[in-house]
Protein backbone atom coordinates (compact mmCIF):
# COMPACT_ATOMS: atom_id res chain seq x y z
CA UNK A 1 0.00 0.00 0.00
CA UNK A 2 2.73 2.65 0.78
CA UNK A 3 3.69 3.06 -2.76
CA UNK A 4 4.24 6.51 -2.30
CA UNK A 5 7.69 5.96 -1.46
CA UNK A 6 8.87 4.39 -4.51
CA UNK A 7 8.09 7.21 -6.41
CA UNK A 8 12.06 8.06 -8.01
CA UNK A 9 13.54 11.39 -6.82
CA UNK A 10 12.96 12.79 -10.19
CA UNK A 11 9.42 12.68 -10.20
CA UNK A 12 8.68 13.43 -6.77
CA UNK A 13 6.75 16.81 -6.21
CA UNK A 14 7.65 18.82 -3.08
CA UNK A 15 5.88 21.69 -1.41
CA UNK A 16 9.55 23.26 -1.98
CA UNK A 17 8.64 22.22 -6.14
CA UNK A 18 5.51 23.65 -5.94
CA UNK A 19 6.32 26.93 -4.31
CA UNK A 20 9.05 27.36 -7.15
CA UNK A 21 6.77 26.87 -9.84
CA UNK A 22 3.64 28.98 -8.73
CA UNK A 23 5.05 31.52 -6.34
CA UNK A 24 2.18 34.28 -7.18
CA UNK A 25 -1.22 34.84 -8.51
CA UNK A 26 0.29 36.47 -11.77
CA UNK A 27 2.47 32.46 -12.76
CA UNK A 28 -0.89 30.80 -11.92
CA UNK A 29 -2.98 32.45 -13.91
CA UNK A 30 -0.08 32.20 -16.47
CA UNK A 31 -0.06 28.10 -16.72
CA UNK A 32 -3.92 28.69 -16.95
CA UNK A 33 -3.61 30.62 -19.69
CA UNK A 34 -1.03 28.41 -21.23
CA UNK A 35 -3.41 25.63 -20.93
CA UNK A 36 -6.27 26.96 -22.30
CA UNK A 37 -4.64 28.82 -25.06
CA UNK A 38 -1.62 26.68 -26.18
CA UNK A 39 1.60 28.84 -27.04
CA UNK A 40 -0.58 31.66 -25.70
CA UNK A 41 -1.97 31.66 -29.25
CA UNK A 42 -5.22 31.59 -29.91
CA UNK A 43 -7.88 32.38 -33.03
CA UNK A 44 -8.93 35.92 -32.14
CA UNK A 45 -13.01 36.56 -33.38
CA UNK A 46 -12.45 40.07 -33.64
CA UNK A 47 -9.22 40.28 -35.68
CA UNK A 48 -10.28 37.02 -37.70
CA UNK A 49 -7.21 35.21 -37.66
CA UNK A 50 -4.80 33.58 -34.96
CA UNK A 51 -3.53 35.98 -32.45
CA UNK A 52 -0.45 36.24 -29.85
CA UNK A 53 -1.53 36.80 -26.36
CA UNK A 54 -0.21 39.04 -23.87
CA UNK A 55 -1.00 40.11 -20.45
CA UNK A 56 -3.24 43.10 -19.55
CA UNK A 57 -1.93 44.94 -16.42
CA UNK A 58 -4.59 44.33 -13.38
CA UNK A 59 -6.71 42.01 -14.50
CA UNK A 60 -7.07 38.32 -14.70
CA UNK A 61 -7.19 39.15 -19.02
CA UNK A 62 -4.67 39.01 -21.57
CA UNK A 63 -5.42 40.32 -25.23
CA UNK A 64 -4.43 40.80 -29.05
CA UNK A 65 -2.45 43.21 -30.22
CA UNK A 66 -5.67 45.17 -30.89
CA UNK A 67 -6.71 44.67 -27.78
CA UNK A 68 -9.67 42.01 -28.01
CA UNK A 69 -9.74 40.93 -24.49
CA UNK A 70 -9.82 36.65 -23.20
CA UNK A 71 -9.91 35.63 -19.77
CA UNK A 72 -8.73 32.13 -19.28
CA UNK A 73 -10.65 31.72 -16.00
CA UNK A 74 -14.13 31.92 -17.87
CA UNK A 75 -15.77 28.96 -17.04
CA UNK A 76 -13.40 27.54 -14.61
CA UNK A 77 -14.37 26.61 -10.66
CA UNK A 78 -12.36 29.89 -10.32
CA UNK A 79 -13.86 32.23 -12.46
CA UNK A 80 -16.32 33.68 -9.44
CA UNK A 81 -14.31 32.61 -6.87
CA UNK A 82 -12.53 35.70 -4.77
CA UNK A 83 -9.58 33.13 -3.03
CA UNK A 84 -6.54 33.87 -4.59
CA UNK A 85 -5.63 31.77 -7.50
CA UNK A 86 -2.61 31.13 -5.45
CA UNK A 87 -4.54 29.37 -2.90
CA UNK A 88 -6.65 27.48 -5.23
CA UNK A 89 -3.10 26.02 -6.53
CA UNK A 90 -1.88 25.01 -2.96
CA UNK A 91 -5.27 23.28 -2.69
CA UNK A 92 -4.69 21.49 -5.65
CA UNK A 93 -1.11 20.54 -4.62
CA UNK A 94 -2.01 19.34 -1.04
CA UNK A 95 -5.29 17.80 -2.59
CA UNK A 96 -2.64 15.64 -5.40
CA UNK A 97 0.22 14.98 -2.66
CA UNK A 98 -1.93 13.36 0.22
CA UNK A 99 -2.31 9.73 0.32
CA UNK A 100 -5.24 9.69 2.35
CA UNK A 101 -7.12 12.68 1.60
CA UNK A 102 -6.62 16.40 3.15
CA UNK A 103 -8.85 18.20 5.28
CA UNK A 104 -10.66 21.66 5.03
CA UNK A 105 -8.91 22.45 8.07
CA UNK A 106 -5.68 22.21 7.06
CA UNK A 107 -5.87 24.55 4.08
CA UNK A 108 -8.11 26.98 6.19
CA UNK A 109 -5.32 27.00 9.39
CA UNK A 110 -2.13 27.53 6.81
CA UNK A 111 -3.56 30.10 4.32
CA UNK A 112 -6.10 31.68 6.38
CA UNK A 113 -9.38 31.29 4.26
CA UNK A 114 -12.84 30.29 6.04
CA UNK A 115 -13.55 27.07 7.04
CA UNK A 116 -16.65 27.63 4.50
CA UNK A 117 -13.94 28.66 1.83
CA UNK A 118 -11.75 25.81 2.34
CA UNK A 119 -15.04 23.68 2.16
CA UNK A 120 -16.22 24.92 -1.40
CA UNK A 121 -12.69 25.09 -2.84
CA UNK A 122 -12.10 20.78 -2.07
CA UNK A 123 -15.54 20.63 -3.06
CA UNK A 124 -14.90 22.03 -6.64
CA UNK A 125 -11.82 20.44 -7.02
CA UNK A 126 -13.21 17.46 -6.30
CA UNK A 127 -16.11 17.82 -9.18
CA UNK A 128 -13.29 17.92 -11.72
CA UNK A 129 -11.60 14.47 -10.73
CA UNK A 130 -14.20 11.70 -12.24
CA UNK A 131 -12.55 8.62 -13.45
CA UNK A 132 -15.66 6.81 -14.40
CA UNK A 133 -15.59 7.68 -17.90
CA UNK A 134 -12.56 5.00 -18.61
CA UNK A 135 -12.50 1.58 -19.57
CA UNK A 136 -10.50 -1.07 -17.63
CA UNK A 137 -8.06 -2.73 -19.92
CA UNK A 138 -6.15 -4.70 -17.75
CA UNK A 139 -6.86 -8.77 -18.25
CA UNK A 140 -6.84 -9.48 -14.67
CA UNK A 141 -9.68 -7.65 -12.54
CA UNK A 142 -10.71 -7.68 -9.51
CA UNK A 143 -14.72 -6.70 -8.58
CA UNK A 144 -15.90 -5.94 -5.32
CA UNK A 145 -19.07 -4.25 -3.27
CA UNK A 146 -18.81 -2.60 0.02
CA UNK A 147 -20.14 0.14 1.98
CA UNK A 148 -18.94 3.14 3.18
CA UNK A 149 -20.48 5.76 5.77
CA UNK A 150 -22.94 5.06 8.81
CA UNK A 151 -22.19 3.17 11.99
CA UNK A 152 -21.88 -0.33 11.97
CA UNK A 153 -19.57 -2.53 10.67
CA UNK A 154 -19.01 -4.32 7.72
CA UNK A 155 -16.85 -7.12 8.00
CA UNK A 156 -15.54 -10.46 6.01
CA UNK A 157 -19.00 -12.85 6.44
CA UNK A 158 -21.16 -10.67 7.42
CA UNK A 159 -23.44 -11.28 5.05
CA UNK A 160 -26.60 -10.19 6.50
CA UNK A 161 -25.16 -7.23 6.48
CA UNK A 162 -26.34 -6.44 2.49
CA UNK A 163 -29.14 -4.60 1.47
CA UNK A 164 -31.90 -3.31 3.28
CA UNK A 165 -31.08 -3.97 6.38
CA UNK A 166 -28.05 -1.80 6.01
CA UNK A 167 -29.83 1.26 5.40
CA UNK A 168 -27.29 3.85 7.43
CA UNK A 169 -24.35 2.54 4.75
CA UNK A 170 -23.74 3.54 1.60
CA UNK A 171 -23.26 1.22 -1.53
CA UNK A 172 -20.40 1.47 -3.20
CA UNK A 173 -18.86 -0.43 -5.93
CA UNK A 174 -15.44 -0.78 -7.13
CA UNK A 175 -13.61 -2.65 -10.09
CA UNK A 176 -9.58 -2.65 -10.42
CA UNK A 177 -7.03 -3.53 -12.75
CA UNK A 178 -4.65 -6.25 -11.63
CA UNK A 179 -1.08 -5.19 -12.75
CA UNK A 180 -0.48 -2.99 -16.26
CA UNK A 181 -1.87 0.17 -15.34
CA UNK A 182 -3.48 -1.11 -12.00
CA UNK A 183 -6.59 1.54 -12.14
CA UNK A 184 -9.30 1.56 -9.99
CA UNK A 185 -13.07 2.49 -11.36
CA UNK A 186 -15.46 3.03 -7.74
CA UNK A 187 -19.04 3.94 -8.08
CA UNK A 188 -21.90 4.73 -5.49
CA UNK A 189 -24.37 2.57 -6.44
CA UNK A 190 -28.13 2.56 -4.97
CA UNK A 191 -27.74 -1.23 -4.06
CA UNK A 192 -25.85 -4.14 -4.71
CA UNK A 193 -28.57 -6.02 -6.52
CA UNK A 194 -27.30 -7.53 -10.18
CA UNK A 195 -29.26 -5.26 -12.10
CA UNK A 196 -27.28 -2.49 -10.43
CA UNK A 197 -24.29 -4.12 -10.63
CA UNK A 198 -24.09 -6.07 -14.14
CA UNK A 199 -24.35 -2.79 -16.40
CA UNK A 200 -21.40 -1.07 -14.39
CA UNK A 201 -19.37 -4.55 -15.06
CA UNK A 202 -20.67 -4.85 -18.75
CA UNK A 203 -19.49 -1.72 -19.67
CA UNK A 204 -16.04 -1.25 -17.76
CA UNK A 205 -14.42 -4.74 -18.05
CA UNK A 206 -13.57 -6.47 -21.33
CA UNK A 207 -15.78 -9.93 -22.09
CA UNK A 208 -11.85 -11.62 -22.42
CA UNK A 209 -11.15 -10.20 -18.70
CA UNK A 210 -10.37 -13.04 -15.51
CA UNK A 211 -12.61 -11.55 -13.25
CA UNK A 212 -11.88 -12.19 -9.53
CA UNK A 213 -15.09 -11.76 -6.67
CA UNK A 214 -15.44 -13.10 -3.27
CA UNK A 215 -18.37 -15.56 -3.05
CA UNK A 216 -21.54 -13.16 -3.83
CA UNK A 217 -24.05 -14.87 -5.32
CA UNK A 218 -24.98 -11.66 -7.46
CA UNK A 219 -21.22 -12.70 -9.18
CA UNK A 220 -22.81 -16.10 -9.71
CA UNK A 221 -23.81 -14.91 -13.56
CA UNK A 222 -20.13 -13.53 -14.06
CA UNK A 223 -19.05 -16.47 -16.11
CA UNK A 224 -23.05 -17.41 -17.51
CA UNK A 225 -22.77 -17.55 -21.60
CA UNK A 226 -24.19 -14.15 -21.50
CA UNK A 227 -21.64 -12.74 -20.12
CA UNK A 228 -18.79 -15.72 -20.47
CA UNK A 229 -16.26 -14.11 -17.70
CA UNK A 230 -13.62 -16.26 -17.08
CA UNK A 231 -14.18 -16.31 -13.23
CA UNK A 232 -12.21 -17.19 -9.94
CA UNK A 233 -13.70 -16.30 -6.33
CA UNK A 234 -12.56 -16.46 -3.20
CA UNK A 235 -14.84 -18.01 -0.23
CA UNK A 236 -14.37 -15.24 2.13
CA UNK A 237 -17.60 -17.10 4.68
CA UNK A 238 -15.32 -19.91 5.14
CA UNK A 239 -12.23 -17.52 6.20
CA UNK A 240 -9.98 -17.93 3.07
CA UNK A 241 -8.67 -14.68 2.24
CA UNK A 242 -6.13 -15.63 -0.58
CA UNK A 243 -5.72 -18.90 -1.99
CA UNK A 244 -2.67 -18.56 -5.12
CA UNK A 245 -3.58 -15.83 -7.16
CA UNK A 246 -7.08 -15.84 -6.17
CA UNK A 247 -8.45 -12.91 -3.95
CA UNK A 248 -9.92 -9.65 -3.87
CA UNK A 249 -7.06 -7.88 -1.82
CA UNK A 250 -6.07 -5.34 -4.20
CA UNK A 251 -9.33 -3.61 -4.43
CA UNK A 252 -9.94 -4.18 -1.02
CA UNK A 253 -7.02 -1.92 -0.28
CA UNK A 254 -8.32 0.69 -2.04
CA UNK A 255 -11.51 0.22 0.11
CA UNK A 256 -9.23 0.40 3.04
CA UNK A 257 -7.83 3.58 2.08
CA UNK A 258 -11.12 5.08 1.04
CA UNK A 259 -12.52 4.00 4.76
CA UNK A 260 -9.42 5.43 6.30
CA UNK A 261 -9.48 8.67 4.62
CA UNK A 262 -12.98 9.39 5.30
CA UNK A 263 -13.26 8.29 8.98
CA UNK A 264 -9.97 9.87 9.43
CA UNK A 265 -10.05 13.01 7.94
CA UNK A 266 -13.54 13.85 6.51
CA UNK A 267 -15.17 12.00 9.56
CA UNK A 268 -17.99 11.69 7.33
CA UNK A 269 -19.51 12.08 3.98
CA UNK A 270 -22.90 12.81 3.38
CA UNK A 271 -24.35 10.47 0.60
CA UNK A 272 -24.89 13.15 -1.50
CA UNK A 273 -21.21 13.58 -2.29
CA UNK A 274 -19.80 10.34 -1.75
CA UNK A 275 -19.38 9.97 -5.42
CA UNK A 276 -16.85 13.08 -5.49
CA UNK A 277 -14.63 11.58 -2.66
CA UNK A 278 -14.60 8.52 -4.77
CA UNK A 279 -13.30 10.00 -7.71
CA UNK A 280 -10.69 12.04 -5.14
CA UNK A 281 -9.77 8.73 -3.96
CA UNK A 282 -9.69 6.71 -7.70
CA UNK A 283 -7.87 9.93 -9.17
CA UNK A 284 -4.91 9.56 -6.89
CA UNK A 285 -5.09 6.23 -6.70
CA UNK A 286 -4.64 6.10 -10.27
CA UNK A 287 -1.77 8.17 -10.15
CA UNK A 288 -0.05 6.77 -7.66
CA UNK A 289 3.56 6.47 -9.18
CA UNK A 290 3.32 9.70 -10.93
CA UNK A 291 4.63 11.96 -8.59
CA UNK A 292 5.19 15.39 -9.70
CA UNK A 293 2.20 14.57 -12.58
CA UNK A 294 -0.79 14.20 -10.52
CA UNK A 295 -0.84 18.20 -10.06
CA UNK A 296 -0.72 18.82 -13.50
CA UNK A 297 -2.84 16.00 -13.74
CA UNK A 298 -5.54 18.37 -11.75
CA UNK A 299 -4.84 21.54 -13.56
CA UNK A 300 -4.97 19.97 -16.45
CA UNK A 301 -8.65 18.98 -15.57
CA UNK A 302 -9.89 22.77 -14.90
CA UNK A 303 -9.56 23.55 -18.36
CA UNK A 304 -11.01 19.87 -20.06
CA UNK A 305 -13.85 20.39 -17.35
CA UNK A 306 -14.22 23.96 -17.86
CA UNK A 307 -17.87 25.00 -19.16
CA UNK A 308 -16.91 27.24 -21.50
CA UNK A 309 -14.35 26.41 -24.32
CA UNK A 310 -11.37 28.26 -25.08
CA UNK A 311 -12.51 28.86 -28.69
CA UNK A 312 -15.03 30.62 -28.00
CA UNK A 313 -13.20 33.15 -25.67
CA UNK A 314 -14.64 36.35 -24.49
CA UNK A 315 -14.03 38.82 -26.95
CA UNK A 316 -13.86 42.75 -25.98
CA UNK A 317 -13.32 45.26 -28.09
CA UNK A 318 -11.30 47.40 -25.58
CA UNK A 319 -8.62 49.62 -26.31
CA UNK A 320 -5.32 49.11 -23.92
ZN1 LIG B 1 -7.94 40.47 -31.99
Amino acid sequence: MNRRQTIPAHLRYTIDNFRRDYPTDDVCLEAIKNQRYPGGVTFCSGCGQDRKLYRVAKRTAYACERGHQFYPLAGTIFEKSTTALHIWFYAMYLMGSTRCGISAKQIQRETGVTYKTAWRMFKQIRSLLSETDMQLEGSTIEIDETYVGGKRKNKHGSRGMRGRDNDEKTPVFGMVERGGKGRVIAFVTPDVKAATLFPIIEEKILPSSTVYSDEYSVYDRLATPANGYDHRRIKHAQKIYVMGDVHTQTIEGFWSLVKRGIGGVYHSVSKKYLQTYLNEYSFRYNRRDQGNLIFSAILERVSQKASEKPSAPVVQNQTL
